[in-house]
């Protein structure tokens, strides 16, 4: 009789804690040995709302995060989810950045990607994970919610980082921002959901190895200089506000 002996695998799996500027007004990934080489940036809860559909605040708190992290001179392209409860069987829909269209520079879709220079890409959550994609020569960031992720976004988004850049997933750093954790989301008050086992789960199934996790849960970290403070919107804790996460290869 054979005996199944385990293969040990190479996990390089990581969780860092976010760096965030004097009065935690953004959060960011440490960037240097082993951390991301593209910028990954979020806006918190002292930026307040960044989206118009909340807050007649948004577009100046939105302007102003922009000037905070040195984003300016950068064109800065946002993906916008598209709602699941028109069509539930619609295909996860992954795009690339072409040429800026109408005013709103903005893609409908659930994964963006570009190998242009100087274009940041935007997303704003509130729990749903922001997964960054870096292929080296183009990136992508993908739209993690329990939705797309149940489809797979992340094996989708490999695929098609892959196919439209000539890179192989063995190339790709994953780097997830920060969103909601198993220790707050749960279905029916009672089963967690853990979307970062989710991502890490398809990642490993299509070839990365390289990953790198935020520690930060959306909806309970909290300031450590203050423990009644929270740092970031969740729609779970706090229903209509949103943050915005820009990533890209920022100076
Ligand atoms: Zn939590």
């Amino acid at each position: 009789m054979v005996e199944k002996v385990a293969i040990p695998t190479r996990r390089s799996t990581g969780h860092v804690g976010l760096i965030f500027s004097d009065g935690f007004t953004l959060a960011r990934f440490p960037q240097g040995e082993g951390m991301p080489r593209l910028g990954f940036v979020f806006t918190t809860l002292v930026r307040g709302n960044t989206s118009p559909k909340y807050s007649d605040d948004a577009r100046l708190n939105r302007q102003i995060a922009i000037i905070e992290a040195g984003l300016e001179s950068y064109r800065i392209v946002r993906m916008v989810p598209i709602p699941r409860a028109e069509d539930l069987k619609r295909l996860i829909t992954i795009a690339r950045v072409g040429e800026r269209v109408g005013e709103d520079d903005s893609v409908d879709c659930d994964g963006l990607m570009t190998d242009q220079l100087g274009v940041v890409i935007e997303l704003r959550p509130a729990d749903c994970h922001q997964i960054l994609l870096d292929a080296g020569c183009a990136f992508a960031l993908l739209h993690g919610g329990k939705t797309e992720l149940r489809r797979n976004v992340v094996e989708i988004g490999v695929l098609a980082l892959c196919e439209t850049f000539g890179v192989m997933p063995e190339q790709i750093a994953l780097i997830d921002g920060p969103g909601i954790g198993p220790c707050c989301y749960k279905e029916q008050d009672k089963f967690s959901i853990d979307l970062r086992a989710m991502i890490e789960e398809q990642a490993r199934g299509i070839g990365i190895s390289n990953i790198l996790f935020a520690t930060n849960c959306t909806c309970c970290s909290r300031d450590p200089r203050d423990e009644k403070t929270r740092i970031f919107p969740s729609h779970w804790r706090q229903p209509g506000i949103r943050f915005s996460a820009f990533a890209g290869p920022l100076l």
